[in-house]
């Protein structure tokens, strides 16, 4: 691979690499680079100093209170075999499980995946169901970032020159005694494995005894240019039974929410019907679980 990089550079530790990143601005990280070799190789990015991130400490997931922290450099096989994410967030395990083939997710990252803001990336939609919030950290200090506000159009988030996403902080499901949780992702592509989602989404509903709602998180991927939460589809199924009066209704609201557009993996018109499809899918199996 032909890259124009002159210069390699391993800090030792954040606060040097935080340091390295304020005084250069033609450096930037590099986590596992299968988005940023890729993108150096095509010319789509000039940068002539990487900063890698490995063995800055930053590839550990650990139960927190009320939550789990995951490291921005944990790797998305280690997400995808967690316990901790297993048993808490099986949504963002699932997605971390579908990106690319085993070789890229031993080598792609949480963090990379995320600032790398492609409408397309599969643990956005399982975090912003998560309600997961994102520490930044700079030579400035501190920061929290909410996942919700994080993607700003396709490959720009709020992130700084100079930041670096340090971790990824996901609070526990709160489920009322006498309900159950159903956690799912799913992606459409034209093929089952090692495909880019065509249209992905991620849902968590929180079930009473009765089969009604008592909340509902959607989010989709690839269907505008940022990962977006579907509110209207939510609102139309919240405090009801997903039976077919309340699908229908939610998958009509759902089209409100999305704005896909045509490109080279498919029309607007076939993100419309795929979304509808997978929320028409994921409703049925919160019915019936
Ligand atoms: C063959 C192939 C298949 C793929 N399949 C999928 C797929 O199915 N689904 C999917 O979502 N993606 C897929 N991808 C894209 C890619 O693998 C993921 O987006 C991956 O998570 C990127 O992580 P990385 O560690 O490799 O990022 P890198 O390439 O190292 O970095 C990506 C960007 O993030 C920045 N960055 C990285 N870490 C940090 C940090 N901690 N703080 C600040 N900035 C940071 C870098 O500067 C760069 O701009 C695929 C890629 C390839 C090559």
């Amino acid at each position: 691979m032909d890259v124009p990089i002159q210069q390699v550079i391993r800090p030792a530790t954040i606060a040097e690499a935080t340091a390295l990143l304020a005084t250069r601005p033609d450096a930037r990280p590099i986590a596992g680079g299968t988005d940023l070799m890729v993108q150096l190789r095509d010319g789509r990015k000039h940068i002539s100093c990487l900063v890698d991130l490995d063995g800055l400490g930053m590839a550990e997931i650990r139960r927190v209170d009320e939550g789990v922290e995951i490291g921005a450099s944990t790797r998305m096989h280690s997400i995808a075999a967690a316990s901790e994410i297993r048993s808490n967030f099986p949504a963002l395990a699932a997605a971390a499980g579908t990106i690319g083939a085993w070789p890229i997710q031993c080598r792609a990252t949480l963090g990379g995946n995320l600032v790398n803001a492609s409408p397309a990336a599969d643990t956005a939609p399982a975090l912003l169901i998560a309600g997961a919030v994102l520490t930044a950290v700079s030579t400035a200090g501190t920061r929290p970032l909410p996942v919700a506000g994080f993607f700003v159009g396709p490959g720009r988030t709020v992130l700084m020159p100079g930041e670096l996403l340090v971790s990824v902080f996901l609070p526990l499901a709160q489920v009322p005694p006498g309900c159950r949780l159903v956690e799912r992702f799913v992606k459409a592509g034209p093929r089952r494995e090692q495909v880019i989602a065509v249209v992905s989404l991620a849902g968590r509903a929180v079930v009473r005894a009765d089969g009604t709602f008592e909340e509902v998180r959607l989010a989709l991927g690839s269907v505008a240019p940022t990962p977006v939460r579907a509110r209207r589809a939510e609102a139309a199924l919240m405090g009801r039974r997903p039976n077919q009066e309340t699908r229908r209704g939610a998958v009509q609201a759902l089209q409100h929410d999305i704005a896909p557009i045509d490109d080279v993996r498919a029309p607007a018109s076939y993100r419309r019907i795929a979304a509808a499809v997978l929320l028409d899918r994921f409703l049925l199996e919160a019915a019936r679980v």
